[in-house]
């Protein structure tokens, strides 16, 4: 997905000038403060006692940094991170072999841990809470199950859909943190911050506009930033002023609510064929062409946190502020 305002991770962003934005430490990751607090304590806890960091697991729509909390504890360990994803792990013998990979103390960060099978799910328990790895070898009469012991680890694992997790998995995790959709003043910081680490100037009153409208993301953020160096090389000055960020936005359809054109193509739909609702995800993900997936996970928290739709047990509704937003009458049953 090439969308700009997209959280989701795509080519472009993944190049050297990105890794070069990714705060290296907790003081240089702004915002989220409860757990940059939480985490440095059971850091420090840890690295006393000479132990493993207890497992971890970040929920949370994408682009807000869950990736980067996970390489920041391994910095800040000092130990290695090996990296993996649900999806990737398809058999028993691609975790084992991860977990036979890790030394002492090492982190296994498993991207999207939603996403991992049940068989492989279930080799997971006994090697996160014993650190061991029962593995069954051979098969018919001559099978048998070996036991080996693993290194002491922690296990980081990030997840989109919190609610997807099972039980037992989630119940393995000490330390469990979802992180939230960021302020304007916190975006406003990674933004002046990225713009130094790009070397372009980025005016305080431009920084202030772009802090509203970039879902409170810092993916999303860091690209448009760099649309409006490309607007501000090409158009102007060279310099991120009010001016280029006002047409980078226009150029991106981003308004001046920051919402994007899908955002308001969800909201009219939603309330010029269904009355506003309340709607099925299902239904709404039908009538756009849009994954349902990427309807929760990308679009409805922002829709939510500017408090434009809501959610009920019987579906989504688009609220008054909607209607006002979109220049819509108000429905009759409002009223009633
Ligand atoms: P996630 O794993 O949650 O999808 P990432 O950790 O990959 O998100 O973060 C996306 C991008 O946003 C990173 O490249 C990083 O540069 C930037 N980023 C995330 N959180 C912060 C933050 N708190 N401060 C500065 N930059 C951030």
């Amino acid at each position: 997905d090439q969308r700009i305002i997209s959280p989701q991770k795509c080519s472009f962003d993944e190049g050297d000038t990105d890794r070069n934005l990714r705060p290296p430490s907790l003081s240089e990751f702004t915002g989220q403060d409860d757990i940059k607090e939480s985490l440095s304590i059971a850091i420090e806890a840890a690295k006393q006692r000479g132990d493993a960091l207890d497992h971890c697991l970040f929920a949370g729509p994408p682009g807000l940094g869950k990736t980067t909390l996970s390489s920041i504890i391994a910095k800040e360990m000092g130990v290695n991170i090996h990296i993996t994803s649900g999806p990737v792990l398809e058999k028993a013998s691609d975790l084992a072999g991860l977990l036979t990979s890790l030394q002492e103390n090492d982190i296994l960060f498993i991207d999207e841990i939603h996403r991992l099978n049940r068989v492989v799910e279930e080799y997971l328990y006994p090697a996160m809470e014993d650190f061991r790895l029962d593995i069954m070898l051979d098969s018919g009469p001559a099978a048998r199950s070996v036991n080996l012991p693993l290194k002491h680890f922690t296990l980081v694992g990030a997840t989109t859909r919190s609610g997807l997790l099972t039980g037992p998995l989630r119940d393995r995790f000490g330390l469990q943190y979802r992180l939230e959709l960021y302020n304007e003043k916190d975006i406003v910081k990674i933004l002046m911050r990225s713009a130094r680490i790009l070397g372009v100037e980025l005016s305080e009153e431009a920084a202030k506009i772009l802090g509203g409208r970039c879902r409170g993301t810092p993916r999303v953020a860091n690209r448009v930033l760099r649309r409006c160096r490309d607007v501000a090389q090409v158009r102007g000055t060279g310099v991120i002023d009010e001016r280029a960020a006002l047409k980078t936005l226009e150029m991106l359809g981003i308004d001046s609510e920051g919402l994007d054109p899908t955002d308001r193509k969800i909201l009219a739909m939603m309330i010029d064929k269904f009355n506003g609702g309340p709607v099925g995800l299902g239904t709404i993900s039908a009538a756009m062409g849009e994954e349902p997936d990427t309807l929760e996970e990308v679009y409805e928290p922002y829709l939510l946190q500017k408090g434009l739709i809501s959610r009920t047990p019987r579906g989504r509704i688009a609220t008054l502020n909607a209607y006002r937003m979109l220049h819509k009458p108000l429905p009759k049953s409002l009223f009633s």
